[in-house]
Order: structure tokens, then sequence, then C-alpha cells
């Protein structure tokens, strides 16, 4: 599996980097597979220079808030006017907790369900795995203000054999994102609050929390996300690397092979 990022801004986009938005590809009988997890504010236009969103595999979803889903109403307006729009493309699976139909009506601005048509909405329930071509994917609660989930992806391995990669979305921590994040390859993990001692409960991570997540979960590889634009992202990986001395950190245009 290739995992690119598109976007790794948390809570809103910054001056040159979209909201949360990940492509992961793998290859299998004989294509390239791409699904998205997240599709935040701003991603789906630097997402064009890897793919036609059109064509995308899939779209996991983590929540509902706007720096992880806003752009939905985005890819649907491409789908349904962009350059592939007379092609009949297949709806493309979009799976996520439940409530996101209605975040894409909202967001279109919709009382009908135009704006769902390319997508093939199903809701997912944490302890739940699907097939998604190459990838099995396994949906875990997150601890957030919204219904929210980890997802736990095991696909085709780059050298390989099969890998495991850990999407956190937008969580505290919790033993169920531990669980999600167990002997992962890559774990990518948000660390959403800034460097204070003491923060709300049931929202984010900090950077100190991410490097503890991955040394609880055994994970093999942490690359850090979901930085505020406000926060100057070297302090955040040196909380981290206080747990997870490897850990990296994730950046529009980054490219890990998993
Ligand atoms: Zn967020
Ligand atoms: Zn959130």
């Amino acid at each position: 599996m290739r995992l690119t990022v598109i976007g790794s801004a948390g809570s809103v986009a910054g001056p040159d980097n979209p909201a949360s938005c990940y492509v992961l590809e793998a290859d299998d009988a004989g294509r390239t597979w791409r699904i998205v997890m997240d599709l935040g504010s701003g991603a789906v236009g630097p997402l064009q220079s890897l793919t036609d969103p059109a064509r995308l595999d899939g779209v996991l979803i983590s929540h509902g808030h706007p720096d992880h889903c806003a752009d939905l109403a985005s890819l649907s307006v491409w789908c349904r006017y962009g350059p592939s729009a007379g092609e009949e493309l297949p709806a493309i699976p979009l799976w996520g907790p439940v409530g996101i139909d209605a975040r894409v009506r909202e967001l279109e601005g919709a009382t009908d369900d135009a704006g769902l048509a390319p997508f093939d909405w199903a809701p997912l329930e944490p302890g739940e795995t699907r097939a998604l071509g190459p990838f099995a994917v396994t949906a875990f609660a997150a601890w957030h203000p919204v219904p929210a989930l980890a997802y736990r992806i095991e696909g085709p391995a780059e050298r390989g054999g099969r890998a495991v990669l850990t999407f956190t979305g937008d969580t505290d921590l919790s033993d169920e994102v531990v669980e999600a994040a167990r002997d992962a390859d890559l774990l990518l993990a948000e660390a959403g609050w800034a460097h204070r001692e003491v923060n709300p409960p049931g929202i984010h991570l900090t950077g100190d929390q991410a490097g503890l997540l991955a040394s609880r979960a055994s994970a093999r590889r942490l690359v850090v996300t979901h930085v505020a634009s406000w926060v100057d992202p070297a302090g955040t990986l040196e909380q981290a690397r206080r747990h997870a001395p490897s850990a990296a950190l994730a950046a529009p245009g980054v490219r890990f092979d998993v």
C-alpha cells in the first residue's frame, strides 16, 4: 500500500495545506486501487493532481466535522458536472459513521439526494469489517464529540504479503483506538491539541499522546497529522518522539510505503 498525504491541516485548512485527506493506493488484480480517507476542506483541488477524483474506488469518512468531510460536496459536483460526467462511472462507495449522508445534504444545501447520487452510501458500525477491493476495512469507535470512527485497513504490503495501516480520525486516547492501532505497520495519528498540559477530554490527542498511542499499540511507524495550522508542528513532533523516536510528520504530497 502507498499512503499519499493530500492535506494534513487540523481543524481548518492552512495557507498551503488542505484539511484532512489521504489517498491509499494498492496494486491488485492488474490495476491500481485508490481510496480516500477523509475529504477535508480544500482537498479536492490537489487531489486532482494524483487522480481523477470521479474514479476513486472508495471514500472513508472519519466523522462529520468540516475539516474531514466538507469536500464531499466538491467531489459530488466534480462527479456530476466535471470532465468525466458523461461517462456513467460507477457510484463511489462512501462509508462512515451514521449521519454522513445527512451531512452531504447539508453541505449541498439540498432537500433531495442529488448530491448523494455519485455515492453508494453505507454507514459503518464500530467493530464491522468490510472488503473494498484489496482492502479490508475495520471500523473502531473514536472518542470525539460527534459520531466518529478510526479505521484499521489491511491490504497488500509494498514488499509483499499483507500490511496494516491505522488512521485515527479525530479522537482522544482510548482503549478502542489502541486496539485499532495494535501492531500496525503504519499509524497515522492525529495530534490536534497544541502543547498544553491539560485539555478537555474526549476531543483530540496531543503530540505526546499520539506517541503514547503508538507505543502502547506497538505500532511499527508513527506519522503525526492534523496539527492545527496555528501550531508549530516541530513542537508536536518533538512530543511524539518522546515515545516513538522515529515518528514522522504528515505534509502535503508526502508519500509513505506501507
Ligand atoms: Zn479535525
Ligand atoms: Zn473533529
